[in-house]
């Protein structure tokens, strides 16, 4: 899942691997917990977490080489929020190459960054199942509580305050916009229009998942 800050990676990546029946790899939550639990990777990385400024891409690249071996990822895995930045996008693709699988679709959501800072800011967690709901387009039934644990306050990420949100769309635009580029060459990009209901989103991204799987793999 490709796209900037808030477009929906999370939320539709979980359905896509429920779908497919293959793991959800996001990074932004194995960090998340990482912070959680304070352990050395999450002492590492909380601070540039919260300053909206990306992770070290070998760090970064340890991460992913680790989870993408274990056990539920051998049949395939959606990735949410990796790679984001050209050494990672080369880095994954050598590290699948030497276990000779490959990506077979790189989904691009697209939508503009107005659009996103409005959603970002209504944008809240459930701190037990890290379902996402937002106050625009998919509140929680009560508007306070997940829907799936009634007793569960909702909160906000650390990282959607408003200078973060900023801070994360520059580093997007700056080393994460140029995979655009990167895996159109490839003839791998798959651009889905962002905007529109969470199903009517998922639909589309499901018809662009299934040319990829379809297409011969280019790299
Ligand atoms: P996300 O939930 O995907 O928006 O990620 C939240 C934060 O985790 C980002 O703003 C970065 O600080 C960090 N992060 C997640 N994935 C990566 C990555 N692939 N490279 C660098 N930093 C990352």
């Amino acid at each position: 899942m490709l796209g900037p800050p808030g477009v929906g990676k999370g939320t539709q990546g979980r359905r896509l691997a429920a779908e497919y029946g293959v793991a959800l790899i996001s990074t932004g939550e194995i960090l998340r917990e990482a912070v959680a639990h304070g352990t050395p990777l999450g002492l590492e990385a909380r601070r540039q977490m919260e300053a909206g400024r990306l992770v070290d891409d070998t760090v970064m690249i340890g991460l992913v080489r680790e989870r993408t071996a274990e056990q539920d990822a051998r049949g395939g895995f959606v990735l949410d929020g990796f790679p984001r930045t050209v050494p990672q996008a080369e880095a994954l693709d050598a590290m699948l190459a030497e276990r000779g699988w490959g990506i077979d679709a790189v989904l691009h959501l697209e939508v503009s960054e107005d659009a996103l800072v409005r959603r970002l800011q209504g944008r809240r967690e459930c701190p037990v199942c890290k379902r996402a709901y937002n106050a625009d387009g998919a509140p929680a039934a009560d508007g306070r509580h997940c829907d799936d644990h009634p007793t569960t306050e909702l909160q906000t990420r650390p990282d959607d305050r408003e200078e973060a949100v900023r801070q994360r769309f520059a580093e997007y635009r700056a080393k994460t916009e140029p995979l655009v580029d990167y895996y159109r060459m490839t003839g791998r990009l798959r651009p889905v229009p962002g905007l529109g209901t969470v199903d009517g989103v998922f639909a589309a991204l499901r018809r662009e998942a299934a040319r990829g799987l379809q297409a011969p793999r280019t790299a």
